[in-house]
């Protein structure tokens, strides 16, 4: 069994590429074949090799590994047209000289009268070879219908008017996308293309080529459309749609890989959390579902989270270190940190945003509006943060009971209750109305920082301030 993904260099991974891709893994994996990698990269305006080169990068960090390729169809120009010259000399092909704008307004006249055009086959009976004129090639297509077992639809048929003397090779010597990928299919020796459902249509034609060329075609696999949220086809209006902005937002690669996984396909049982190996041992193509997935964004966003709570910090850090350039290093502070907010985290973007806190400088605290306007309040605000301020100095444990303890201890002697100290001291530290417990990060802090920060609360108390002094 062999299996290939083959993108076209036009652009970056689309998530709905990257499904195919994971689909066509799986099974090539659950099935012990091969999996093989080509880059479609014949239509020489669209395609750069930067894209080839993203395509890459984003494949290989979801996780996406491939044992064959990358083949790159621009370097088998020359196969395409020696294979097309044998089906020219075995009158399966013939060349066309009708021109473009002929065929163009032919296009236009069927058009108005709200019909398909369909190539007419002029040049099939044509004997003379026009000398000087460029020529297309054209496949004679057979007038039976044509019919194929598809793994994902069933049983698919489509009359021959359907489907006409389609090119193969351009006037310019260029091969078409038909031409190439079943030319590539046959030389690789293909046994199943997994492909999207818009490529439905082209199937037939591969049918005829593949027969043409006297080789069973592969059993063929079309995989739902993703929609978006508004239920359209995904797209840019309703979110991300590229591999490497969900990379950018803090996705990790194997939550993105079960989340798309599930986009069309489910483990039973309502399984939402699935590892790559798990799948593996029981994913095939023919257990895809017919109907469109629907790309939710949230739920992305919640897989993600379920990754992040059942990893370690060693497991967590080399994902967070671009997203955290402040700590390069696990130490035990950073391992400290990463247990107390993976579970208070989405993305790595939030996990980052929530770590980069302890990292900045101790004057460098932004208070969230939020944060200001519910617990920086009250005449008696500075007597409260000096009190707090000499209770946590004078405890020599700084353990998370020892501090807990000394300010419920604080606010009892006051007779206040210990929000009137906790609240304000949580802005003090991280600036924010939630963080986790407020000891806990006192302490994950250490005594030097949290009592730097409440210095820092304080000065900005009196200089009637609340904002960080711009240095
Ligand atoms: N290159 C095609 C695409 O990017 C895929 C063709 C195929 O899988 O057969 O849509």
């Amino acid at each position: 069994m062999k299996l290939r993904f083959a993108p076209s260099p036009t652009g970056f991974l689309h998530v709905g590429g990257a499904r195919t891709a994971i689909f066509n893994l799986l099974h090539a994996r659950r099935h012990g074949g091969i999996m093989a990698l080509r880059i479609e990269d014949t239509d020489v305006e669209r395609s750069k090799q930067h894209h080839a080169d993203q395509i890459l990068a984003s494949l290989k960090w979801l996780g996406c590994e491939w044992d064959e390729g990358p083949i790159y169809q621009s370097d088998r120009l020359d196969r395409y047209r020696e294979r097309v010259e044998e089906l020219v000399s075995k009158g399966l092909a013939y060349r066309c000289y009708c021109s473009v704008d002929d065929l163009e307004a032919e296009r236009r006249a069927a058009e108005e009268k709200g019909e398909a055009f369909r190539y007419p086959g002029r040049c099939r009976t044509r004997t003379d070879e026009p000398a000087g004129q460029p020529s297309a090639v054209r496949i004679k297509v057979p007038p039976e219908a044509i019919e194929f077992d598809d793994l994902i639809r069933g049983h698919v048929r489509f009359e021959a008017e359907q489907i006409d003397d389609f090119v193969l090779l351009r006037s310019d010597g260029n091969p078409t996308y038909h031409l190439s990928v079943v030319v590539d299919d046959v030389d690789m020796g293909i046994t199943h293309v997994a492909r999207g459902d818009d490529h439905l249509s082209n199937t037939p034609k591969h049918v005829v080529l593949f027969r043409a060329f006297g080789v069973e075609p592969p059993t063929f696999a079309h995989l739902p459309l993703i929609l978006g949220s508004d239920k359209k086809r995904l797209s840019k209006r309703t979110g991300a749609t590229s591999t490497e902005e969900y990379q950018k937002m803090g996705i990790l690669p194997q939550a993105l890989f079960n989340f798309l996984m599930l986009l069309g396909w489910a483990p039973g049982g309502d399984r939402e959390i699935i590892s790559r190996d798990d799948a593996t041992a029981i994913f095939d193509l023919s257990d895809v579902n017919k109907s469109a997935a629907v790309f939710d964004a949230e739920k992305l966003a919640w897989v993600n989270g379920q990754y992040l709570m059942a990893m370690s910090a060693a497991e967590i850090h080399p994902h967070l270190a671009e997203f955290l350039p402040e700590a390069p290093v696990l130490d035990a502070k950073l391992e400290k940190l990463l247990e107390l907010y993976k579970i208070r985290s989405r993305t790595l973007v939030e996990l980052a945003a929530q770590v980069r806190d302890y990292y900045i400088s101790d004057t460098a605290v932004t208070y969230e509006d939020e944060a200001v306007k519910k617990h920086l309040k009250g005449d008696d605000l500075a007597t409260r943060m000096r009190d707090l301020r000499e209770t946590l100095a004078g405890d020599a444990a700084f353990t998370i009971e020892s501090t807990e303890a000394a300010v419920r201890a604080l606010g009892e002697a006051k007779g206040l209750g210990a929000g009137k100290y906790i609240h304000p001291l949580r802005v003090a530290l991280v600036g924010r109305v939630s963080s986790p417990p407020i000891f806990d990060v006192a302490v994950g802090l250490g005594r030097n920082s949290t009592l730097a920060r409440l210095d820092e609360l304080i000065r900005r108390i009196d200089a009637g301030n609340l904002a960080p002094q711009v240095l």
